[in-house]
């Protein structure tokens, strides 16, 4: 079996201990790959070449419009290599191929932006009452640990690393134990693009040790999680110790509000990518319909039908639109919410069984569940896998009401052809990330980060450019 070595500041090596461990490819239950395992050493070792690589100043002083050119290259190297990272994700993350050429594709949208954003990242002039000039300077802010989750591996590793890059940071990043393979990649491809030597480490391995050791690390200055909630809240505690900087993505429980005069196809063939897509393992899935009750039967079956529509399939076959979830426990995941909610007097309206042809692989198909009622655990739990629940509302104060009732506000939809309705409904809900009359809310340009229990903090966008930099104000008297 291939070994992929983790990449310290920018070179492919074994890990200090040499060990190894496998990476699992979900759609046949069999390993693909083995992956250099770092430890805690390696963790210090990375971070204090980090540390060292910014004080030097190879990257963090260079001119911003040429660290833009190294990440403008790296976007034309990952068109370059489109197929061969997307064939890589879809086998490691049990991706439909179709969608993880998109992703990849959004890798590199995200590195271009960055490329031409970072010599427009600047501060500013304040008129100030003494006598003199008052200027602020964004200055990058150091080592930036950067953690990452298993199911959009590649994207979310380019939302963190691109901005940090852009801003002049070093970085070492952490991919999630079960899809490191991705980011490996990514390393390679900046390092050809021109990054200087000990500006990016990748060290996979498990989170409690590795990501713990990272985080905790004095040297490094800011931390960037996209994960759980549990974890995040753990992550926020170890930062406490350092005064860490620290933004959090973490889980969701969108609503996706419909009312009686959307246009209900068109909402439906839109809902059924929003929970489903990435087999529901989506921190923005649209997990919770809320549905006007005078058309909750009728969208309902509609619904059902189309879900049992979806092709669900090896990841590799160009007709897949669902693939398996990322492992066993996560199937059994969904699978038990499934019963729970069945306990709790939901039902099961369409999906929710094994495929047949399932081979080894950890497939599930779609399910929707009727009947919810928004306190049920079900509907106020993330499954992450592919469920969705269906609530029924009454009036547009219920609907907001129901769509606020979680711990969490990431995203969200609505969908309605009352333009005040949709007005008043996007600002009442509480989430960092809405969409009217689509399902889609994450764009390359535009912030995106949560409300509540989902983290604190706005990836994409000049927002980004927020997390990566630290603000100087200096202030020359004219005496
Ligand atoms: P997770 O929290 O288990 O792991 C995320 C990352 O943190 C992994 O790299 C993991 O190895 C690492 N980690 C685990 N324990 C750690 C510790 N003690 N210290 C430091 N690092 C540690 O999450 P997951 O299962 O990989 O991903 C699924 C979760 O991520 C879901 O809750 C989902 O909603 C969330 N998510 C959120 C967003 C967002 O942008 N809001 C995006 C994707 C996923």
């Amino acid at each position: 079996m291939e070994i992929a070595q983790l990449v310290l500041g920018g070179r492919r090596t074994a890990s200090l201990e040499g060990k190894t461990f496998e990476v699992i490819e979900p759609a046949m239950d069999r390993p693909f790959y083995e992956v250099a395992e770092a430890d805690v050493e390696d963790v210090d070792n990375a971070v204090q070449l980090a540390y060292q690589t910014f004080e030097q100043g190879s990257w963090s002083r260079l001119s911003a419009t040429a660290r833009g050119r190294v990440l403008l290259k790296a976007a034309t190297l990952i068109r370059e290599r489109l197929e061969q990272l997307a064939v890589l994700e879809a086998r490691n993350a049990g991706k439909p191929i179709r969608d993880a050429r998109d992703e990849v594709g959004l890798a590199a949208n995200v590195f271009e932006y960055w490329g031409g954003a970072a010599n427009k990242i600047f501060g500013e002039t304040i008129p100030v009452q003494d006598a003199g000039l008052e200027v602020t300077l964004r200055e990058p802010v150091g080592v930036c640990a950067l953690i990452t989750p298993w199911n959009f591996p590649l994207v979310i590793a380019s939302w963190k690393i691109a901005p940090a890059l852009a801003c002049g940071n070093t970085v070492v990043v952490k991919p999630a134990q079960l899809t490191p393979l991705t980011t490996l990649a990514l390393a390679d491809i900046l390092m050809e693009a021109g990054l200087p030597e000990g500006v990016i480490s990748v060290l996979p391995g498990p989170g409690a040790k590795v990501g713990n050791a990272l985080v905790s690390h004095p040297l490094v200055a800011k931390v960037s999680f996209t994960g759980s909630t549990e974890v995040g809240s753990n992550i926020m505690r170890l930062c406490a110790d350092n005064i860490t900087r620290v933004s959090l993505e973490l889980g969701g429980k969108a609503a996706n509000i419909v009312f009686d005069d959307a246009d209900v196809q068109r909402c439906i063939n839109a809902s059924v990518y929003a929970v489903f897509g990435n087999c529901g393992q989506d921190c923005c899935a649209r997990s919770r319909i809320l549905v006007q009750r005078s058309i909750y039967e009728q969208f309902t079956e509609q619904f059902a039908a189309r879900t049992a529509l979806l092709r669900v399939g090896q990841p590799l076959d160009e007709q897949s639109e669902v693939g398996p979830l990322i492992s066993a426990g996560q199937r059994r995941r969904a699978q038990d919410y499934l019963a729970l909610g069945q306990r709790e007097g939901a039902r099961v309206v369409a999906g929710g069984a094994v495929p047949p042809d399932a081979g080894g692989g950890y497939f599930l198909q779609p399910a929707v569940l009727a009947g919810v009622d928004n306190g049920m655990r079900v509907a106020q739990e993330e499954i992450f896998g592919p469920v969705v629940c269906i609530i029924p509302f009454e009036s547009e104060e219920e609907a907001i009401r129901l769509a606020n009732d979680t711990p969490y506000g990431l995203s969200g939809s609505v969908w309605t052809q009352n333009l005040g309705r949709a007005l008043r409904v996007a600002k009442a809900v509480r989430a960092g990330v809405l969409s009217v009359n689509s399902n889609h809310s994450v764009h390359t340009e535009a912030p995106f980060g949560g409300y509540k229990r989902s983290g604190f903090g706005r990836e994409m966008g000049m927002h980004a450019a927020q997390l990566y930099t630290e603000v100087k104000s200096i202030f020359f008297s004219e005496e």
